[in-house]
């Protein structure tokens, strides 16, 4: 039996090591954090719901009803009316017949790939594809094509020379760690020419882009036709937890059928689907989030921009700054820190070497005086990087 210990050394040398924080508040800009309040941009909580009052209430009320747990899968007796209602509202609100929910995006990743692609099949992914996407692909053993970040033309080429078996695309709507979105008109053409599935995983778009906050498929103007395949997640917009999948009427029932990672496990808890049916009432009714979203991300580019910080092409909430090695990004993360600011350092092997960053986030419930705390705090460091 092999030491671990080499390689953990390995990690702490090249500033690799991963550690985690430990919360004692709930989600939002100020944190209670290893005993002491910071200001944070790092959440997925891109609207402000996770600690919503109506979202925490539904869950309370939700539990009164349905209990702690929902005690078994959802073919077998844990598949509840609050689960169903929640599956029928997401259905009509990204406008296609049916939706799925699974218990985590990277499960509902991991089942459609699974269940729709196998040995002789063909998947093409984007380079900078979230991991859930990249796992989902190696398991099914379809072969699997990775191309150059949107790069439309190395795609068109790889998907020239295939032969025989289904093919299919899969992308980030909204690309997790850059921000920047995902080519979906061209990328649909491509796949109607091609005849193959394309799907998309909108983690970061749903709630956030769109009419209503329908996501990045919305945002383009596409419909069912051009992406069958829509998975959302619930954790990050929505605030509070799970993932759905949503297409035809024969995707959603073969998913029930062939989904193995939908099939053998518990279901989420029915007072998290009461939660989330909530916050997709907000999500819809409460425009003025993404306005005010919207608002601070052109603050924030404004700002950063005078301070001469390498920002990258994303106009969305998710705003990484660039700082090559881990050991900088590192450095910039306990500098922020130092001052009261979160911002993790997103290191490789999450994004290519040579490319490690901030990964910043903002969210409708930061004001404007925090995020000029945070571009104040970020024009220091660059000052003392200069010096
Ligand atoms: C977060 C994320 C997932 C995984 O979703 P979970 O519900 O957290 O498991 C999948 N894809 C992308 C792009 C993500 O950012």
């Amino acid at each position: 039996m092999r030491s671990l210990e080499p390689e953990l050394e390995r990690r702490r040398t090249e500033h690799l090591y991963r550690r985690r924080r430990v919360l004692d508040s709930a989600q939002g800009p100020l944190l209670q954090m290893d005993g002491k309040t910071l200001l944070s941009f790092c959440s997925n909580d891109y609207l402000g719901l996770a600690n919503h009052a109506d979202v925490i209430a539904a869950l309370q009320r939700g539990a009164g009803q349905y209990g702690a747990g929902s005690g078994s899968a959802h073919l077998v007796s844990g598949h509840s009316a609050a689960h169903h209602a929640l599956e029928e509202e997401l259905a009509a609100f990204t406008g296609r017949p049916r939706a799925l929910l699974y218990s985590t995006g990277y499960m509902a990743n991991q089942g459609v790939i699974t269940a729709l692609l196998g040995r002789d099949d063909t998947l093409y992914q984007d380079r900078l594809n979230h991991a859930s996407l990249i796992d989902g692909g190696l398991l099914s053993r379809a072969e699997l094509k990775r191309y150059p970040h949107n790069d439309l033309a190395a795609l068109a080429a790889r998907m020239a020379c295939q032969s025989g078996g289904d093919a299919m695309v899969a992308v980030d709507g909204v690309f997790s760690m850059d921000g920047d979105l995902a080519p979906l008109p061209e990328l649909a053409r491509l796949c109607e020419e091609q005849q193959a599935w394309l799907m998309v995983d909108d983690a970061h778009g749903i709630g956030v882009l769109g009419r209503d906050g329908r996501g990045s498929v919305d945002h383009f103007g596409l419909d069912e036709q051009a992406v069958p395949i829509l998975m959302g997640t619930l954790g990050k917009a929505f605030g509070t937890f799970g993932a759905f999948v949503a297409g035809s009427e024969a995707l959603v029932e073969t998913l029930i059928q062939q989904s193995r990672s939908y099939i053998y496990t518990t279901a989420l808890p029915p007072a998290v689907a009461e939660a989330t049916r909530a916050s997709l009432r907000l999500v819809q009714a409460e425009g003025w989030r993404r306005e005010r979203l919207q608002q601070l991300i052109t603050r924030f580019r404004a700002g950063a921009a005078q301070l001469g910080l390498a920002l990258m092409e994303s106009e969305t909430a998710i705003q990484p700054i660039l700082a090559g090695s881990a050991e900088q990004a590192v450095a910039w993360s306990q500098a922020l820190d130092s001052q009261g600011i979160l911002v993790t350092a997103i290191r490789p092997p999450t994004v290519p070497e040579g490319s490690a960053r901030l990964r910043v986030t903002l969210s409708a419930s930061h004001t404007v005086d925090q995020l000029d705390r945070l571009l104040e705090a970020l024009g220091r460091l660059n000052r003392e990087t200069d010096a």
